[in-house]
């Protein structure tokens, strides 16, 4: 029997993915066909400026022609060894990656859960070999409305509790204190702290920024008690906030620093943890690995991904275009915004609880031609890919102003 499918109406789309797949995703209603830059056309050829960017992973934009290139000329050659082998794409990815992020070492995986596991790995491995804490005593430190990714460890530490609710048992060793609090730090440190991982701007937890000077104290008060500081960079990394990093807004370096979303440029899944310090030098061959971590398509898609953001001067046009889209919002006097914040082009509206939750925002502008996500339930995330114009956010302010205005 010939089972493949010829569709074309949304609705089509929609019941499908309904009754075949797993309903752990609740999607605004939008069968997309292709992208382009900061734009999606629908299958029915309707066309949205996305300012999703899916989470992050686009910065460089929707099918970016020089990376879908690297990507076709790659998979001509070469695709996969696993790590039994050497490949010619590895050790110039590792050289690119370090150079243009000043690290010293890098281990690739591919989702972003996997590099935030990978690092808490290396932290305990580092707790018990170098900082020679008792065995099975390890204890990372976490920071309460985090988002790190979505694997049991991660979860168990997560204080979402739908995240958790039905995954327990989860595994020990994780402490939590609220974020932005550099105090509350210092007193959760105790002689077996190996770690502190914490997002330098909480992204699924609502944009939320910590107050300035949290990230400094916190670098100080991690050197003072030798305790590794791990920034998860994934949503905040390569370019979104207005820096390469977020950890630069205030002049400071991490130990382990997470990457992954727009490492590929929205093309494949690859994620990176990169290390300053000896953190990553405590693994030894057989200790830690996987299957397609590395492999060389990853590797010639990242490395021109990152070219990409120096190129096209990106982490400056995230700056201006995102210090552009603040200042105009907060000039919106709507009956609904609560708040604006935001850095770079991660940008995050939050309304009052009188309007009832963001999503039937989110829905409303959709209507209009943009898309967006509620994060949090009262907050509308604006995070468009890093290559917006002036005229294309002017384009979407227009139809931003009647949703939120009335
Ligand atoms: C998206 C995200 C992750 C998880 O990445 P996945 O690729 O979805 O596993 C981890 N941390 C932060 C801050 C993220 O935004």
């Amino acid at each position: 029997m010939d089972s493949t499918v010829t569709l074309s109406n949304a609705q089509s789309f929609i019941e499908l993915e309904n009754e075949f797949g797993a309903r752990n995703y609740a999607p605004l209603d939008v069968v997309l066909a292709r992208g382009q830059g900061v734009w999606v056309w629908d299958v029915e050829d309707n066309k949205y400026l996305d300012m999703l960017a899916s989470y992050s992973a686009l910065n460089q934009g929707h099918c970016h022609p020089r990376i879908l290139t690297a990507l076709i000329e790659q998979a001509k050659k070469l695709t996969l060894v696993s790590r039994a082998f050497r490949t010619d794409q590895l050790g110039p990815f590792y050289k690119e990656i370090c150079e243009m992020t000043h690290s010293h070492s890098v281990l690739p995986m591919n989702s972003g859960a996997e590099a935030v596991e990978t690092a808490l790995k290396a932290a305990r491995k580092w707790g018990y070999k170098v900082k020679e804490i008792p065995e099975n005593m390890a204890e990372i430190i976490v920071c309460a409305n985090n988002f790190h990714g979505r694997t049991i460890t991660i979860v168990g530490f997560s204080t979402e509790s739908q995240y958790r609710d039905g995954f327990g048992p989860f595994a020990p060793g994780f402490v939590t204190i609220p974020f932005g609090d550099a105090e509350a730090l210092e007193w959760a440190i105790t002689p077996n702290t190996v770690a502190f991982l914490v997002e330098p701007i909480q992204g699924e937890g609502g944009i939320i920024i910590p107050p300035a000077g949290y990230l400094k104290k916190v670098r100080e008060i991690c050197d003072r008690h030798n305790v590794l500081l791990i920034l998860d960079e994934i949503q905040t990394g390569l370019g979104r906030t207005g820096k390469l990093f977020a950890e630069e807004h205030e002049g400071i370096e991490s130990d382990l620093t997470l990457v992954g979303k727009a490492l590929s440029g929205g093309f494949y899944p690859i994620s990176a943890v990169l290390s300053n310090k000896e953190a990553l030098s405590v693994f030894n061959p057989g200790d830690h690995g996987s299957t397609f971590g590395g492999n060389p398509l990853a590797c010639a898609v990242a490395r021109e991904a990152l070219k990409i953001i120096k190129d096209e001067n990106l982490i400056e046009n995230s700056m201006v275009m995102g210090n552009y889209l603040i200042q105009n919002l907060n000039r919106l006097s709507s009956p609904y915004i609560k708040e604006v914040r935001g850095k770079g082009l991660l940008v995050g509206v939050e309304l009052k609880k009188s309007a009832g939750g963001a999503r039937r925002f989110c829905e409303a502008l959709m209507e209009k031609g943009i898309l967006c996500k509620e994060t949090h339930k009262h907050v509308i995330r604006f995070a468009p890919p890093l290559t917006i114009t002036k005229e294309e956010l002017d384009w979407a302010l227009e139809r931003i102003e009647p949703v939120l205005c009335p």
